[in-house]
């Protein structure tokens, strides 16, 4: 049930974490708006899923269009509410959700057609199935702050596309960008209650989702509430897809291109500030290249200009919460107690009262430490070195997450080899973290980081459910072989189907003939 405590109205003060500034105020909604959101999101969801896939495509590249349009207005205000900076905010949030949602538009009716499935056997010639996918109704999104404008507008896309209604609650902390992409979805002149976008606290919404019924939840965010909104979905089995955590390994072979490994490291650790649930957060390097990589990656870290997302004014932007900032402190500190070594970016060209923190790469690390076990979701890269491969997938899997992880070899089928060894639910070869932005490939993750798959054309189908259609295509068939009545004839007779189709040899299939042509014929007659 919902506390009569958790239904507070208020406002949510939206500050720029790089300076401290309030950039805006967005008032808070309560138990009745979603309510009243539920209601008109259900009425309107039968109409809209009569519509077909290319007059739902036609309302989608309206919402891509404005996108395009407003790109610089749009990475301004995800600059400003999460602290990245303006090029991640273009490169990872706006530029692949125009891809994104002209993928969805495009190509959802022909990856969600219909299926036929050929009968399993002979003696079932006569039924003929077929799956279609149908909308779930209602759709609940709950989002996080980390990538406040790519993360929700995937699932709206591909919700909207499969011909449901969306109710969006985004991450409280960054309500500016949520409000931005309410403007981008207006823009298509949705017809009223296809999607409602509100600002309410997130256990308020959460519960609130399960007891007002809506039929599906995607919740992107930490294990920690993935699991107490798992436990409330069990109450009426809401179905639910969580994409949660990671802990991100990185393993470099001897034979890596060494200045991409090193280029790619740093996007893939640092891109947002290193609060990416994809981000690289632990590289194993192999011993012979160890000390080469090291000193590349450290030339590197020393250039980078850390701590403002002001125009172009830096290559790192600041963490988005103080919470954030102290998590990171709280990891790297532990790990200099316990003996790690520390080496860090000095060029801060941010405001001083931001949550900025430099890049920092930590050496001598061992699995004591919070850095290697728990996820920072910082600005921070930890550098392990292997002998033999074997000790570098047991170490990328010595992990309770499992989301994604990449191996960086010029050998593409060794590659591909380790790959296949890795728990994680995507394993990139020579890249990391950028395959979120692939619009037509699934993601998600395994072990903690799950379960839940959005994305490509798995993401589609979980915005659906799978309907099977079973016809019979013989005119005159008047039972199945197994209706009633029942008697010693009908089970010898069965019995003798399964000989018919199982037996060991011919002799024993030719056998069974007899006894399964007689529960056959039994099909055409009336009686018995
Ligand atoms: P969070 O604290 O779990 O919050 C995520 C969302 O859940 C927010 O909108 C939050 O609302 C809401 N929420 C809070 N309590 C809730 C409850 N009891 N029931 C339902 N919703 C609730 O996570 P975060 O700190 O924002 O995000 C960082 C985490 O997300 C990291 O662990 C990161 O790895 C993970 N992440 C995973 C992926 C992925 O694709 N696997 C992608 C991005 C991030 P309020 O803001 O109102 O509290």
């Amino acid at each position: 049930m919902i506390e009569p405590a958790e239904l507070k109205p208020a406002v949510t003060i939206s500050y720029n974490p790089a300076n401290g500034e309030k950039i805006g105020e967005t008032p808070v909604d309560t138990l009745d708006d979603l309510k009243d959101a539920i209601n008109l999101a259900r009425k309107a969801q039968k109409t809209w899923a009569a519509k077909s896939y290319s007059e739902r495509k036609k309302y989608l590249l309206k919402i891509r269009d404005y996108i395009v349009e407003n790109a610089d207005n749009l990475s301004e205000i995800i600059s400003l509410d999460s602290g990245k900076t303006l090029v991640d905010a273009l490169s990872t949030e706006v530029l692949p959700v125009t891809m994104a949602i002209n993928y969805y538009a495009k190509n959802a009716g022909k990856l969600l057609k219909r299926h036929y499935i050929k009968p399993g056997n002979i003696l079932l010639i006569n039924k003929r199935a077929y799956v279609d996918r149908v909308p779930y109704g209602v759709i609940g999104i709950i989002s996080p702050w980390n990538y406040p404008f790519a993360i929700p507008f995937h699932e709206i896309a591909m919700a909207l596309i499969t011909g449901n209604t969306v109710i969006l609650k985004a991450a409280s902390q960054t309500q500016e960008v949520s409000k931005a992409i309410t403007r981008c979805v207006r823009a298509a002149n949705l017809p009223e209650g296809v999607f409602t976008n509100l600002n309410l606290p997130g256990k308020l919404a959460g519960n609130g989702f399960v007891d007002l019924g809506v039929d599906k939840i995607f919740f992107t965010g930490s294990v920690e509430v993935g699991k107490q909104l798992m436990a409330k979905c069990a109450e009426n089995l809401t179905p639910l897809s969580l994409e949660l955590g990671g802990k991100d390994a990185m393993i470099v072979l001897e034979d890596a291109d060494l200045d991409r490994a090193v280029a790619g490291a740093l996007w893939a650790g640092f891109s947002n500030t290193g609060q990416s649930c994809a981000g690289v957060e632990r590289i194993f390097v192999q011993s012979s290249i160890y000390e080469k990589f090291s000193e590349k990656l450290k030339f590197e870290i020393k250039k980078l200009k850390f701590g403002s997302n002001k125009k172009f004014s830096s290559d790192i932007g600041t963490l988005t919460t103080e919470s954030q900032l102290l998590k990171v402190r709280e990891h790297v500190n532990d790990a200099i107690e316990k003996g790690a070594s520390i080496f860090s970016a000095n060029d801060n060209v941010g405001e001083k009262n931001g949550y900025s923190h430099a890049p920092v790469l930590v050496e001598n690390v061992n699995n004591d430490m919070l850095i290697q076990f728990e996820e920072t979701f910082g600005p921070v890269l930890t550098l392990k070195k292997f002998e033999k491969v074997e000790e570098a997938i047991a170490e990328a899997n010595n992990s309770n997450l499992g989301l994604t992880a990449s191996i960086w070899t010029k050998n593409h089928s060794e590659g591909k080899n380790i790959a296949s060894k890795i728990q994680a639910g995507t394993v990139t070869i020579n890249d990391h973290l950028m395959s979120h932005g692939l619009a037509e490939t699934p993601w998600g993750g395994f072990k903690q980081s799950g379960p839940g798959r959005t994305h490509g054309y798995i993401g589609l189908e979980e915005m659906t459910q799978p309907q099977c259609i079973v016809n019979d295509i013989l005119p005159g068939v008047k039972k199945n072989m197994w209706w009633y009545p029942h008697n010693q004839d009908v089970f010898n007779g069965l019995k003798d189907a399964m000989k018919f189709l199982y037996g060991k040899n011919l002799g024993e299939k030719a056998g069974a003939i007899p006894g399964l042509l007689k529960v056959f014929l039994r099909t055409f007659r009336k009686d018995n």
